[in-house]
């Protein structure tokens, strides 16, 4: 599952072909409906950037690419023509002297639609806490935090590894209900999902905390670490059930 941080990489790689006029191809038959080559070719990008899981491209003309990744999709910089005949990519952007280039794409779209549904950029250069705040408190607060922070309409960029941890950080249990939950509990885990995958950004490796780690002791109080699945998507949700309450 590509997680924010995998995303903002690969954002810096295209940044090679910002200011460049492509050339645009889309080979795979689900991308060639949607006639990107003839809407984009010739056009400069002006910009790439990660927002939550979305990877956004701004044309000039005001026009926007938005990928979204989900489980597979990979955007990938090569040799301009580096990879003739090698698979049936869903879009190439190809430059003077490199190109990008994007498999397994899918959720492919002009312009910015789905752009604004999205919650704040939890990796925003300064994320802005108190939006995402005011969106957690305007869903049900029925809801599990767990199952909240990884909606993107509410926060983007939180993934099922940042989530566990955030909240083992923070203390916090994901089973907690958002109505039981304080302001400085949910703003202390969305510090620390911001701070942790600031850092995996910048290529620092922290030690796990839960993630994978169910049976295996808690570091902090030696507790088995637990889990299960949370919410629609049943994604696992991992645990301390001795400090995070
Ligand atoms: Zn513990």
């Amino acid at each position: 599952m590509p997680e924010g941080d995998s995303l903002h990489r690969a954002a810096r790689r295209l940044q090679a072909l910002v200011g460049e006029r492509v050339e645009v191809e889309s080979p795979h038959p689900q991308a060639a409906v949607k006639r990107l080559p003839e809407r984009l070719s010739g056009r400069r990008p002006e910009g790439v950037e990660a927002v939550g899981k979305n990877l956004l491209l701004r044309f000039e003309g005001g026009l926007v690419l938005r990928s979204h990744l989900r489980m597979r999709g990979r955007w990938q910089l090569r040799p301009r023509n580096g990879g003739r005949g090698a698979g049936r990519p869903w879009l190439v952007l190809r430059g003077a002297k490199q190109e990008a280039v994007l498999w397994n794409g899918p959720v492919l779209e002009l312009q910015g639609r789905g752009v604004r549904r999205l919650g704040p950029d939890v990796l925003a250069a300064s994320p802005d806490f108190d939006a995402m705040l005011v969106r957690l408190r305007e869903t049900d607060q029925r809801r599990e935090v767990g199952d909240a922070l990884l909606d993107q309409r509410l926060v983007a960029g939180i993934g099922n590894a940042w989530k566990a941890e955030a909240l083992w950080r923070a203390g916090l249990s994901p089973w907690r209900k958002l109505g039981d939950t304080g302001d400085d509990e949910l703003r202390s885990a969305l510090r620390e999902a911001a701070r942790g995958m600031r850092a995996s950004v910048e290529g620092r490796r922290e030690r796990k905390g839960t993630y994978r780690r169910a049976g295996r002791r808690c570091p902090r109080c030696g507790t088995p670490i637990l889990s299960r699945g949370q919410g629609d998507d049943n994604r696992i949700a991992y645990w301390c059930p001795s400090c995070q309450t």
